[in-house]
């Protein structure tokens, strides 16, 4: 008899100490998914496309609660979005100003009147980001999900024919960051 108490003491030992192991992981638990990381996380619109200049939403999220980034940098996140993430870091330095121009300005991009073009192909050489396409002396065009706007194009024409136009944004159409495209090198 004595035995069988003594066993049954021990079991709720055992078991009183499991669940208070259980309770003690759950809270773990509890406390990342409620951690600074994770609520600025979940504010951000998950798309890991990378205008921010990080490597995706997470890392993102990381560097904004240790307060390595400003909150001003994710534009498909939007400018109410980013005005959050300020109040949550206690930055309230960033300029949502100029931002709100930055988001909401119409992306321009550079447009080539193939009636005028003759071909001559310099504003081709000339683009940074391999945006336009034609053969010698034939009308070349620009791929609007490519250029940058840079001018680079306008400016080398000697037909003076190509201008800026403007294109709306939509989630494949951000106002890209200059810095995060990609710059051919050489001529
Ligand atoms: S810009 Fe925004 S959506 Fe894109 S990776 Fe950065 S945080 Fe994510
Ligand atoms: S504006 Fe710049 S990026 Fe766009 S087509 Fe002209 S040279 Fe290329
Ligand atoms: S530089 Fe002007 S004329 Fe020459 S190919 Fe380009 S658009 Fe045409």
């Amino acid at each position: 008899m004595i035995i069988e108490i003594k066993f049954i003491l021990i079991l709720a030992a055992v078991l009183l100490l499991l669940g208070l192991i259980l309770s003690y992981l759950s809270t773990l638990a509890d406390k990342k998914e409620n951690s600074a990381e994770k609520r600025i996380e979940m504010l951000l619109p998950g798309i890991n496309c990378g205008q921010c200049g990080f490597p995706g939403c997470s890392a993102y999220a990381k560097a904004l609660s240790e307060k390595k980034a400003a909150p001003n940098l994710c534009r498909p996140a939007g400018a109410d979005v980013a005005k959050q993430l300020g109040a949550m870091i206690g930055n309230t330095n960033a300029s949502y100003e100029d931002y709100e121009e930055q988001l909401f300005s119409p992306r321009l991009v550079a447009y080539i009147h193939e009636n005028s073009c003759t071909g001559c192909g310099k504003c081709k050489r000339k683009c940074p980001v391999d945006a336009i396409a034609g053969i010698l002396k034939e009308p070349h065009m620009v791929d609007p999900d490519i250029c940058i706007g840079c001018d680079e194009c306008i400016n080398t024409c000697p037909e003076k024919c190509i201008e800026k136009i403007r294109l709306d944004h939509d989630l494949s159409h951000f106002n890209w960051n200059i810095h995060s495209v990609q710059i051919k090198t050489g001529s």
